[in-house]
């Protein structure tokens, strides 16, 4: 089969590599559609340390059943897919509590670091456990069910919010994560939507992605206005999806006391915190680690056009063009729409 090959940092290959074989649970799918995550560009030059050469990356991905493994039951040849991007287990401790975003065995699609190498969709094929399949609706597309992985992530971070109706919310960094984080806490009842982003660029999407105001740190002071914006009291719920010292800093700042800091973004891996100002004004910091079991209601978010999803996807490109859109993200860190590779 072809497949976009990583063989070695900031060098990827439209080659040829063996088709993928499938165990007894496993199926074979052939992947129509597979987001380029900012965590593949991150990836990609080895930044990260976890996309080791050689590995085939993109875990954001839906297809059509190919072939089944012979203990597989409930999928059919034909059937249209989209899968969890985390492989979990469904043994360990974690698991068996229901949190399988947090399994002790979880291996990532299209990862591969010091313990494991799982090959990921930029290919035409790719061998996955029947457990972690989601049957797509008839009226979402393959390019709109390649969202669901990113938009779980969103439901996810809002599922931590424990009274969203009519609450004011603040979403610090308008990455792709940011911007469904928006039209996923709209969805879900929220207040006042605040977005907060460095540059000027895609404001536009940002409001129509359900928010109401859109502060800009790179010319505004984002404190002063959302202190204006709340009688002084700052917001009920801060989502932070940018990850770095700086964003958090003024997540702290402008919750509300005793409000609740929802940390998706973690770029950094370490930051310092103003501990003082949370112990005094009570806050409830709380880590948000992609998803676990949301997929579902995200695909039926889709279906109903509760979600647009289509907002958010930019350009669509053969496979064999992979090359050339990696390297667009790569050397513009602008460009926050969605580019989807289709095999
Ligand atoms: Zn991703
Ligand atoms: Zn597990």
């Amino acid at each position: 089969m072809k497949a976009l090959v990583l063989t070695e940092y900031k060098k990827l290959e439209y080659t040829d590599v063996p088709d993928p074989e499938i165990g007894p649970d496993e199926v074979l799918i052939r992947v129509k559609s597979c987001g380029i995550c900012g965590s593949d560009v991150h990836g990609y030059d080895g930044s990260t340390g976890r996309r080791r050469p050689p590995v085939i990356m993109g875990h954001e991905a839906s297809g059509i059943i190919e072939r089944i493994g012979e203990s597989v039951k409930g999928w059919q040849p034909g059937d249209r897919v989209t899968f969890d991007s985390t492989i979990y287990c469904n043994e360990c401790e974690s698991c068996r509590r229901g949190y399988v975003n947090l399994c002790s065995n979880r291996k990532v699609v299209g990862v591969s670091c010091e313990d494991y190498r799982q090959d990921g969709a930029f290919a035409e094929y790719i061998a996955l456990p029947a457990h972690i399949l989601y049957r797509i609706p008839d009226n979402v597309s393959f390019d709109q069910a390649a969202m669901i992985e990113p938009l779980s992530v969103a439901f996810h971070a809002a599922n931590m919010a424990p009274h969203p109706l009519g609450a004011s919310a603040a979403v610090v960094g308008t990455g792709k994560i940011g911007m469904l984080l928006i039209q996923t806490l709209r969805m879900y009842g929220f207040g006042t939507i605040i977005a907060i982003k460095h540059s000027e660029n895609q404001k536009d999407i940002i409001m129509q992605s359900g928010a109401d105001h859109c502060i800009c740190t790179a010319n505004e002071n984002a404190a002063e206005i959302v202190s204006n914006l709340t009688a002084g009291q700052g917001v009920d719920y801060v989502f932070e999806a940018a990850g770095n010292e700086k964003t958090i800093n003024l997540c702290i700042e402008i919750c509300k006391r005793n409000g609740h800091i929802i940390l998706v973004g973690n770029s950094s891996p370490n930051v310092t915190l103003p501990l003082q100002a949370i112990v005094t004004k009570q806050l409830h910091l709380c880590g948000s680690c992609a998803s676990s079991g949301e997929y579902p209601a995200c695909l039926d978010a889709i279906a109903r056009k509760l979600v647009n999803v289509d907002l958010l996807i930019g350009t669509r490109a053969p496979l064999s063009e992979g090359l050339v859109l990696f390297d667009k993200l790569y050397n513009n860190h602008d460009n926050n729409l969605k580019m989807i590779l289709n095999p």
